[in-house]
């Protein structure tokens, strides 16, 4: 089978491999893949700053965001030959950690959790993947290859339900949302949050191309200045762009008892001037709270799962700019200026 590899640490090292077929050990699902997601993170890989192999191994088969078709299935695992799943990513560290034990893997204390694609477990990118039957989520047979959507959604599942729960320690009726950032992330945590019936505002920095269409059709409103001209007075903002400086405008813009969550991962190693003590200020005095938020657990799935198939099929359809086949994926890791989502169609 056709496999995409990379050497993790080594820039440029992707190619298509003929690999072995999965070791039924490796999970009792049988999968053919469909569709494979990208994102940051892999281009972060295949740059060569991201990213392990399996032990023993110098190849890590890429890919986290999944889709596939179940080929077989043990009688028990409550999945039939043509069911349309999605893998969960991360699996909980060996030890467990407190959180891990009680499948919050999500939110592992240790670090040593492994993830498919990622980090020492070799992911989806390739035409048959196996997987656990309890790491893999059935989805609804009518959102066909919107499905690949699954796993960025299940991310923005995970941070509404962590900002819904520490809104939720105080009486709690946010109104108004600033979400920063309108690429997959960003536009998928503006769906969620207009199903949540809040006002949502979406900024970026494009004037053109297919965002400012997606947040309008959405019916949430799109900027592209300052954010003080995007909204004043926000009891949400999700950020997700990674640009530690937006942190630092949206705090002026939010309301007491407010909650800023951190989606996007920054570089690092840029330093802004921060007036620490207005910081603390604001903090204190307004009751509110920064979070960050990484990775899902089974229940973020199952929320993001709901959440695709109440949303409108042709919007969803929208997200997805482009579709390379498996012998051009290269061409999916160049972001082009108006790609939202690109997927490698595993079939072709
Ligand atoms: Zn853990």
């Amino acid at each position: 089978m056709r496999a995409i590899t990379v050497v993790p640490g080594a820039k440029g090292s992707a190619r298509l491999d003929d690999l072995a077929e999965p070791l039924e050990s490796s999970g009792a699902v049988l999968v053919q893949g469909l569709a494979l997601g990208i994102c940051g993170t892999d281009m972060e890989i295949t740059h060569g700053a991201y990213g392990w192999a399996p032990p023993g191994k110098d190849r890590l088969v890429l890919g986290h965001e999944s889709l596939g078709r179940v080929v077989e299935a043990p009688e028990p695992a409550g999945l039939a030959r043509g069911d349309l799943v999605v893998g969960i990513v991360r699996r909980p560290d060996p030890v467990p950690c407190p959180n891990c034990a009680i499948d919050e893997w999500d939110m592992c204390r240790n670090g040593r959790y492994t993830e498919r694609g990622i980090k020492e477990l070799d992911g989806f990118g390739s035409e048959l993947w196996r997987i656990e039957p309890e790491f893999a989520v059935k989805l609804d047979p009518g959102l066909d290859d919107l499905g690949v959507l699954l796993e960025p959604a299940s991310i923005v599942a995970k941070a509404w339900e962590h900002i819904e729960r520490i809104g939720g320690r105080a009486r709690w009726q946010p109104e108004l949302v600033l979400v920063t950032g309108a690429g997959p992330i960003g536009l998928l945590a503006a769906l969620l949050g207009v199903q949540c019936g809040l006002e949502v505002h979406v900024l970026d920095r494009v004037t053109e191309g297919p965002k400012p269409a997606l947040v309008g059709d959405l019916g949430a409103t799109y900027h592209h200045g300052p954010v003080d001209e995007a909204c004043q007075e926000v009891d949400v903002v999700v950020e997700c762009t990674g640009a530690g400086e937006l942190v630092f405008d949206v705090m002026d813009n939010l309301t007491p008892n407010g909650v800023v969550c951190l989606s996007g991962v920054s570089s690092g190693g840029r330093s802004i001037g921060v007036d620490a003590g207005a910081l603390n200020r604001e903090l204190v005095l307004s009751n509110n709270v920064i979070v960050g938020s990484v990775n899902a657990n089974r229940r973020h799935y199952q929320q993001a799962a709901t959440a695709l198939a109440n949303a409108d099929r042709d919007w969803l359809r929208r997200l997805i700019t482009r579709r390379v086949p498996l012998d051009r994926f290269q061409e999916a890791l160049e972001r082009g200026p108006d790609d939202v989502k690109v997927i490698v169609d595993l079939t072709s």
